[in-house]
């Protein structure tokens, strides 16, 4: 069977006591059923501070799921101080579970080829995106192709122009590429609207979806879009929501709280005393006289800097999560949802740092740290997104006029 992966993929190299958002913290480490029932015959390395029967004796059940029992800081037990697995050291690699031995790799099986890819929740996959160029994502196997693959491969050509390197490239005649048209955002609402006229048709086929994403459709919708009046203080209030939802429970456990509880303090109090977005508003760091309108946009200028490396982010997000082997049109309709709440609430976590830090550049390490940890929180099995948008959210399947408002434009 044929397997196909990013260009990047066989780049990937843990670079263990150099993380700096190690995995194996303030996580669910999964220990499936194999590795349980030999580590029930193993002993724990001598250095591990607390010395339990055998390694079975350090997992347990959450969730339904048999995991690592993590220490009174969040971390596995087997994390030694130099940030290294003492598990590795004193038995080499074969002694670890399946997540700890996979990730950040992840394989779908589908009926006729595999495809395997890497999690943007570890830093050093960020640090390849950042470097790859713009065309690394394969189409599958001609034999293997199907209309939800048709569309991914739709989307991705679109999404990659966008990152200036490909612009020239002459497979991509989908559209002009130009900064107004390609803005992150715009491309996004695009494909939620495709993918909503699409999940209406009755029948998906080919010239359906060559027809969706012509050039003289995009071109269509590019304008549509542009003459729409969306509110940024309607998307930055809802953005500023979004994140404090998304935040709760994982604060409630105190996970990610170095990261989470100082911007979720600014988002709160922004949500609270800064209810005219025009008029100048006071933080402790800024001059009287700046309103959130104006920071706002001074702010667009800075995330505008990182938008390569934030559509290289989106270009591989599509390809691994959009298609999964049970999908269904709508599963695409509501991954789209997905990543772009995950898009949002990056852009909202940046903002408040950007804040915090004197509204200097956002680095590349903040934009690391932020991508790594929101994506490990939105990081959800299909049925907890469904759950999540749910319960959440006013229906499952949101109107284009929502997407919008979280991504405005
Ligand atoms: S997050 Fe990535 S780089 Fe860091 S320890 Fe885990 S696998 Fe290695």
């Amino acid at each position: 069977m044929k397997r196909i992966r990013p260009d990047f993929y066989n780049e990937f190299h843990c670079i263990a006591d150099s993380c700096t958002i190690t995995c194996c913290q303030e996580w669910k480490i999964a220990v499936d059923p194999d590795t349980n029932r030999k580590w029930k015959k193993v002993s724990a390395p001598a250095d591990v501070p607390e010395q339990k029967k055998n390694l079975s004796a350090y997992t347990e059940k959450k969730d339904g799921l048999r995991v690592i029992q993590l220490d009174s800081d969040h971390r596995c037990p087997f994390l030694s101080e130099n940030r290294l697995c003492r598990l590795v050291t004193a038995y080499g690699d074969k002694i670890l579970s399946e997540t700890c031995t996979t990730f950040p790799r992840e394989i779908h099986r589908f009926p006729c080829h595999i495809e395997e890819t890497l999690m943007p929740c570890c830093p050093a996959v960020i640090d390849l995106l950042e470097q790859a160029d713009a065309s690394q994502f394969p189409d599958v196997p001609t034999e293997c192709d199907t209309p939800l693959f048709q569309i991914r491969r739709n989307i991705l050509r679109l999404l990659l122009p966008a990152s200036s390197p490909v612009c020239s490239v002459e497979d991509y005649s989908i559209e002009p590429c130009s900064a107004e048209i390609c803005s992150t955002e715009d491309l996004l609402l695009k494909i939620h609207y495709i993918l909503q006229e699409l999940y209406r048709n009755d029948s998906l086929d080919e010239t359906l979806i060559r027809d969706y994403f012509s050039a003289d459709t995009l071109s269509q919708l590019s304008d549509a879009i542009q003459s729409i009046h969306l509110p940024a203080e309607d998307t930055f209030f809802e953005c500023n929501e979004l994140l404090q939802d998304l935040a709760v429970n994982y604060q409630s456990e105190k996970l990610y709280c170095d990261f989470l509880n100082p911007i979720t303090s600014l988002s709160e109090y922004i949500s609270e005393s800064a209810t005219d977005f025009m008029h100048p508003i006071s933080f402790p760091s800024l001059d009287t006289g700046t309103s959130l309108s104006e920071l706002w946009s001074d702010f667009q200028i800075r995330f505008s800097e990182v938008q390569p490396l934030m559509l290289k982010f989106l270009a591989n997000e599509i390809f691994s999560d959009l298609v999964t082997p049970d999908s269904h049109l709508e599963d695409l309709l509501i991954r789209i949802q997905w990543i772009a709440l995950e898009y949002s609430a990056i852009r909202q976590s940046l903002f408040l740092q950007w804040l915090q830090n004197n509204r200097s550049t956002l680095t590349y390490e903040m934009v690391r740290r932020t991508l790594v940890i929101i994506t490990r929180m939105t990081g959800y099995e299909e049925e907890d997104i469904r759950k999540y948008l749910t319960n959440g959210f006013e229906a499952l399947i949101w109107d284009w006029g929502y997407f919008a408002l979280i991504l405005g434009h």
